[in-house]
């Protein structure tokens, strides 16, 4: 099994990254390695964010490691909450208050002006060279979240071609959709893509 790990502290990313990696990986979190503080992430782009955590994590052991930083992109706020969406409505994160504030920010802005995405920025460090892979999911906020499932801001996101929520998925469904599925799967592809050569 081929040891990497991964620089978060969210139990519901390791889950669902545990699932796109399947069997063949050991993925690590920093805590299983004895480092339980705070991974910094200080920039003002979801792209230098993802990258400041790989490295912090890659400085810290030595080891193959990625990150993943996400914002959500929403169009009627001029793309807001993006690199800010962990803490939307203040420290310290609270997703239920970050629903709270995004649903009145788009207080009657109809359902077609509700478009938003995820991006997603996956950072992979090996031998202190880095990669990045992003991954996008776009659809549309919905006007009340739902109860129960996913995390974040999943109960009011409604993917394009879906009429439900990312929190009323599978975590597998979700994966093959979502902006991290998409990233992550991007750097399985290369992780055995320089496997073979
Ligand atoms: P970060 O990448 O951990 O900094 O996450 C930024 C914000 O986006 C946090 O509020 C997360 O809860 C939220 N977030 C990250 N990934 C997802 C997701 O897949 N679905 C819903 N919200 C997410």
């Amino acid at each position: 099994m081929k040891e990497i790990v991964f620089a978060s502290a969210n139990h519901n990313k390791q889950a669902e990254v545990r699932r796109i990696f399947g069997p063949e990986y050991c993925v690590m979190l920093p805590e299983d390695l004895g480092f339980t503080g705070n991974i910094p992430e200080t920039h003002e782009t979801v792209r230098e964010n993802s990258e400041q955590k790989a490295r912090f994590v890659w400085d810290l052991f030595g080891k193959p490691c990625f990150s993943d930083d996400t914002g959500l992109e929403v169009d009627a706020l001029g793309g807001a909450p993006g690199v800010y969406s962990a803490r939307y409505a203040g420290e310290p994160s609270n997703p239920a208050r970050n629903i709270e504030k995004l649903l009145r920010e788009l207080e009657g802005v109809p359902y077609e002006k509700r478009t938003a995405r995820f991006r997603c920025v996956v950072s992979y460090i090996e031998k202190g060279d880095l990669t990045q892979f992003e991954g996008i999911c776009e659809g549309h906020i919905n006007f009340a979240p739902v109860e129960g499932g996913g995390f974040g801001y999943d109960p009011v996101f409604v993917a394009d071609g879906y009429d439900c929520t990312l929190a009323e998925l599978t975590m597998e469904e979700k994966n093959k959709i979502s902006h991290r599925g998409k990233a992550m799967d991007a750097l399985v592809c290369h992780l055995s893509q320089s496997r073979r050569r």
